[in-house]
Order: structure tokens, then C-alpha cells, then sequence
């Protein structure tokens, strides 16, 4: 396989990484002696059923663009881990590797590895259910190509959407032609409020995300043994074409059974657990259960470090365990949508009440802990896997981590305030770093001290201190050398993919850094038009800038004869708010469009003035107003935020 890299990398980088120090040597070494590395049937599992391997080279665009290359990881080939990397994540990101079509039982095939997640086949008696279409066009096409290749090109006439995460989604208009979709050939099936978790989690704070998701991937970092080697979940997120296609079914009750071409699947909501709409399948004629990303061989996230509302573990866990009441009597082989299944009942029911109580008692003890009066950081310091849990490999915190899934708990309870009021109102990061250098005698003092500190291995607090300095002194260069260092280190010993990704691509952007990327539009198309009018509205409401909007009252009424809706949008004390269903009788203009002419405008596909030309928006009233309205609102900027250092105006 070619190595030829998927992403533009400083050169420069893998000369600058260092090697692993003492302490990260010693620390590695600690968990490889405790874990149980002779247990390798997560191997065997992983190759079997293995029809053909990912075809040898890379999924491209025509023009050239690398979006998907398994053999950027061809480095990850030895048992052993090297230096640079946990041993315990060597072996996720080496279970990983295992790609291509593989058949699960009769009926049932998966495709892995062609993105993070998995792709998974029912045929059915006329032809194909596909399962979460991966994360974009061009990988899921190359994906059912695959299939393709080995077994009879049926058409697709189903697909079901486990749960609102792209890679689930996004591939869709790879492997399904929308027209059939509309004129009924195709279903589309997904989980009750599926379309508004879709916009709730990733479009309002969508650049942020955006943002924050490029530490928990690593997608900018090299692949390497200093590098990005795994995304806990899979390889990593496949680049390309992400598209939605509104579902035409949405399963409604706790439990609803249907049958899809001939084949019977039980679907169990599960909602608010890894995503605020998800659902597991039963599938009783085959024997299978799939529990979608709730039962993923690691420990998940309660909040990812790209940011989420806070999960809920403790339901998690309730819907796991209904799962194992209600179908593992009766399923032969578990499959999810990442990783490898499970074959046989009994591992299967050992696996999954590992999983039940892995995520029960992490939201136990951390409640057991706060109920004692102790903090975030204190409780994520005290909590571990419990002997039982701690050796097993499905529990181990390959994307979450317990760590900062306890931190999630106590943000769900009792927010972010930790309840002393000395942090109720401190200084905001960068005067505060100004004070603390101050105090502490100037960047000069502080340096000479974390470099003893990072001598002995003590990078947590090394990393902790020199943020001050940086926040003081952005342009300190030895500061932020020797910051990045402490990150490198706390890299390698991170045993969570997600952990190690936002170490070493911390370290990346304080020795290079922030690497400029040609912005892109916040929201795609796709996306908008599956979104509620309510909603975009919200988008619209969250650019304004009340310096702007200062002493203005404006209301505007909208008819979008394509929706047939009717919509009242009042600004007043600097705030957009809109009324659904109604128009105010004095209003200062009227419009009449359709939501398909707002979203081009959104998406600057269409400027007002043209749109008013071609008749596709008419203004009655005080054109003026309007325009006032949409001079006072922000035009969506860049998302290479500034975060290791303050950025500016703050
Ligand atoms: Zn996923």
C-alpha cells in the first residue's frame, strides 16, 4: 500500500518530536505489566469472516484528493509497542487494522475499515438493508463496491440510521439515490427525534466542534509512532462528501417490531445514551443483536472531548441491560457499528453486563463522591475500574476515559461550578496568567523550575503551569517548546486515543502553530435543509452582534409557501426571537419565499438582491428594516480558534 499521507503535515514535525522519557518508558511498562496481553481473542474475532481486505491503496477524488488511506498506518505491524506509544492503545490501534468485507452470519456481512465506523449488510429477500452508510459519499460507495465484488448486486431498498452522528449518516447519498428514496423504493429508517438531534448537537455549536474534534481525532496530526496512531472508535474519520437523507420512518415506541424485505427486526429505543437518538436491532431470524455504539469493545464518552450536552450513564446502562433481558437469550453473534462482534451466548452476556456496569459504576461512584463533598478533579484522581472491570479489554478507556467521563457526571448533576465561590468569578485565562507569572517571579523563574520538574517526569504539572506562561507570553518560545514537551509525553502515555490525539496535536500547534485552512461553510447544505425552520432560525438568532443591534426593534413576517409555514421574527433588546405560525400585524416588512431560496442565502449561494430580481423573494413593507436585520448579524468567520494560546481580544 502506498503511504502517501491523506493530510498536509509540517515537515518539519517528526524531527522535532522527542523521544519518550524515563518516566514515560517506566509508566508504559507499569500498564503492559498489569494487563492481560496473552488474552487475544479480540484478534481472532477481528479476522473473522474476513471475505476480502480493503482493496490495497486509497479512496479518492477525481481530481487526486487522498480521503481515505489504511496504509498511512502500515507502521502499526508489530506486537510490540513502541516507546512512543501506550502499549494498551498499540493493541486498539493494531485491532483496528483489521479492514475489509467480512461476513458475520448468514445474511449479515459488515464492511470495516473503510472509514471510523462500520457499514453493515442484511440481505434481504429482494435486495439489501444497508446499516449506518458510513461518513461520507465517496467511502461508502467504495465500501458497497466492495460487497459488490464478492456477492450478487442486489439494489438497496433500506436504510437504517442507528443514531445522529455523521458516521452514520453521511455516506448515505453514496450508496442511495435520493429520487428512489422520494418515490418510495428506498426506506429510510431511523430513530424517534433523530433529525432534531441531528441539528441539536452539531449545527448551533457547530464550529466550535468542528474545532475541538481536530484534537479528539488527530486528523491533522502525522500518522506515526510519535504521531496519531488510532481514534479509539477506528483509524480515524474518513475525509469526502458528507450528505443527509431525511428518513421516511421514525421508530416511535420503546420497542417496534417491523419487517424490512422479508427480514424481522425488533428495534429498542435508546435514547440520551451515546447520542440523544440512538436504537439497538434485534434481528431474530439471524440471531443477532446490534447494539449500534452502546456496547463498543472500550469504555465511551459521557462527554466527548469535541464537546456535547453531558450523556447519561446511568440510563446507558439500563437500556444495556434490557437489551440482555429482553435478546440475549436468543442472539448468537453481537454486532456493533465500530469494531469487531461477539460470537456466542455466553461471552456475549459477560460482555455486555461489562459494559452495563462499567458505565453504572463510574456514574455511581462519582455521585457516591460528590455526595462527600468532593470535586471534579479529586473524584477523577480517586475513581478507577474496579478489580473484575480494570482487566478486561472491553472496558478499557480507549476514546473516553474515566477520567474525564467523571468530570462529565458532575457536570450533568451540578454544572461546571465546583461550588467554592473563589472560582465562582476569577480572571479570565490571560490577565489571570499575567498575575500568576507575576507572582511567580516572571517566565524566566518559572521555566527554570518546570524544566527540573519535567526532568523527573512530572509532565501533568509541567503542562499545568508553562499554560500560564504561554497565556502571559504567547510569543515565549522556550515556553512554549517546553510546554509542548510535557504535552508529547503525557501523549505517550495516554492509553486513550482521544487523550493522546489532543496531547500530541497540542503540542503540534505550540511548536508550529495554528495551520490555516481554507474555511468552509458552518453548516452543508444537506444539513440546513434537513433542518427545522425553528431552528434555523435559532441559527440565524446566535450571529447576531448586539453592538449593532443596540436601541433597535424590528419585526419581520415570513411566509415560505414550500413548507407552508409562516413565521414572526422580532428583534428587540438585542435579541432575535421568532414566533412559528403566526404573523404580527404591524410588522415592518413581509416576505414571502421558500426555505430552499433561505438556505442558498445561508449557504451565500444567493444574494438577497438577485433573489428579489428572479421573484424567488418578495419584500412588502420597509425593505430597508430587513436589510438593517441582516447588517447587524456576524458573517460566519474561520474556525482555526486560537486555544493553546489566548487569541485575540480576550
Ligand atoms: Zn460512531
Amino acid at each position: 500500500m502506498t503511504t502517501r499521507s491523506a493530510v498536509p503535515v509540517p515537515a518539519s514535525h517528526q524531527d522535532i518530536a522527542r523521544d519518550a522519557e524515563p518516566a514515560t518508558l517506566a509508566a508504559n511498562a507499569a500498564l503492559a505489566a498489569r494487563l492481560p496481553f496473552g488474552d487475544t481473542a479480540d484478534f481472532e474475532a477481528a479476522r473473522r469472516g474476513l471475505v476480502a481486505p480493503v482493496p490495497e491503496g486509497i479512496v479518492a477524488t477525481p481530481s487526486g484528493t487522498v480521503l481515505w488511506n489504511l496504509g498511512e498506518y502500515a507502521f502499526i505491524d508489530g506486537e510490540l509497542a513502541p516507546a512512543t506509544v501506550n502499549p494498551s492503545l498499540w493493541r486498539i490501534a493494531r485491532l483496528n487494522m483489521a479492514n475489509g468485507l467480512f461476513k458475520v452470519t448468514d445474511r449479515l456481512y459488515q464492511l470495516r475499515g473503510f472509514d471510523i465506523s462500520n457499514m453493515t449488510v442484511i440481505e434481504g429477500d429482494s435486495g439489501l438493508i444497508l446499516i449506518d452508510p458510513l461518513t461520507t459519499a465517496e467511502v461508502a460507495r467504495a465500501a458497497l463496491d466492495l460487497y459488490y465484488a464478492h456477492r450478487p448486486r442486489k439494489p438497496v431498498v433500506a436504510v437504517i440510521y442507528t443514531h445522529s452522528h455523521v458516521d452514520h449518516y453521511g455516506g448515505v447519498r453514496g450508496v442511495v439515490d435520493e429520487a428512489d428514496v422520494l418515490e418510495g423504493r428506498v426506506r429510510v429508517i431511523a430513530p424517534a427525534g433523530f433529525m432534531e438531534a441531528v441539528s441539536g448537537e452539531n449545527v448551533l455549536a457547530g464550529p466550535p466542534m468542528i474545532r475541538r474534534a481536530q484534537f479528539q481525532f488527530g486528523a491533522l496530526l502525522p500518522r506515526g509512532a510519535r504521531g496519531q496512531v488510532d481514534a479509539g472508535l477506528g483509524k480515524c474519520v474518513a475525509r469526502g462528501t458528507p450528505g443527509l437523507i431525511a428518513p421516511t420512518q421514525s421508530i416511535e415506541k420503546a420497542v417496534e417490531e417491523h419487517t424490512v424485505d422479508g427480514i424481522r427486526i425488533v428495534f429498542q429505543l435508546a435514547p440520551e445514551t451515546e447520542a440523544p437518538a440512538e436504537m439497538h436491532m434485534f434481528y431474530p431470524d439471524l440471531g443477532v443483536l446490534n447494539m449500534a455504539e452502546n456496547a463498543c469493545p472500550l469504555l465511551h464518552n459521557f462527554i466527548p472531548l469535541r464537546g456535547a450536552v453531558a450523556r447519561d450513564p446511568r440510563i446507558w446502562a439500563r437500556y444495556i441491560d434490557d437489551a440482555i433481558a429482553m435478546y440475549a437469550g436468543r442472539t448468537e453473534v453481537l454486532i456493533g457499528q465500530h469494531h469487531w462482534p461477539t460470537w456466542g451466548r455466553e461471552r456475549i452476556v459477560d460482555y455486555l453486563e461489562a459494559q452495563r456496569d462499567l458505565y453504572k459504576h463510574i456514574h455511581d461512584q462519582t455521585l457516591r463522591y460528590m455526595n462527600r463533598g468532593w470535586r471534579p478533579s479529586e473524584i477523577a484522581e480517586a475513581i478507577d475500574l474496579p478489580p473484575g472491570l480494570a482487566e478486561r479489554w472491553s472496558v478499557r478507556g480507549y476514546y473516553g476515559s474515566v477520567s474525564h467521563n467523571v468530570k462529565a457526571v458532575y457536570q450533568r448533576y451540578l454544572s461546571w461550578y465546583d461550588g467554592n465561590p473563589c472560582n465562582l468569578h476569577p480572571l479570565p485565562p490571560a490577565p489571570a496568567a499575567l498575575k500568576f507569572v507575576e507572582y511567580m517571579g516572571g517566565a524566566e523563574a518559572v521555566l527554570a523550575r518546570a524544566r527540573a520538574d519535567f526532568a523527573k517526569g512530572e509532565f501533568r504539572w509541567v503542562a499545568q503551569v508553562l499554560k500560564e506562561v504561554v497565556y502571559a507570553e504567547p510569543e515565549n518560545r522556550a515556553a512554549r517548546a517546553l510546554c509542548a514537551d510535557a504535552l508529547e509525553q503525557m501523549g505517550y502515555q495516554a492509553e486513550s486515543a482521544t487523550w493522546r490525539n489532543a496531547f500530541l496535536y497540542g503540542a503540534q500547534e505550540l511548536r508550529h502553530g495554528v495551520f490555516q485552512m481554507p474555511s468552509r461553510p458552518g453548516v452543508a447544505a444537506d444539513t440546513l435543509a434537513g433542518l427545522s425552520t425553528d431552528v434555523f432560525f435559532d441559527l440565524m438568532a446566535i450571529r447576531l452582534d448586539p453592538a449593532r443591534a443596540a436601541g433597535q426593534s424590528i419585526v419581520v413576517n415570513w411566509t415560505f409557501t414550500d413548507r407552508d409555514e409562516t413565521f414572526a421574527l422580532t428583534l428587540k433588546h438585542c435579541t432575535l426571537t421568532h414566533r412559528a405560525g403566526a404573523h404580527v400585524e404591524k410588522a415592518d416588512a413581509n416576505v414571502t419565499t421558500t426555505r430552499a431560496t433561505m438556505d442558498r442565502i445561508a449557504l451565500g449561494k444567493l444574494a438577497i438582491p438577485a433573489a428579489i430580481q428572479d421573484g424567488a423573494f418578495k419584500v412588502e413593507g420597509d425593505f430597508a428594516r430587513l436589510a438593517a436585520l441582516y447588517g447587524m448579524l456576524d458573517t460566519p468567520g474561520a474556525i482555526m480558534f486560537d486555544i493553546l494560546t489566548p487569541g485575540e481580544g480576550r
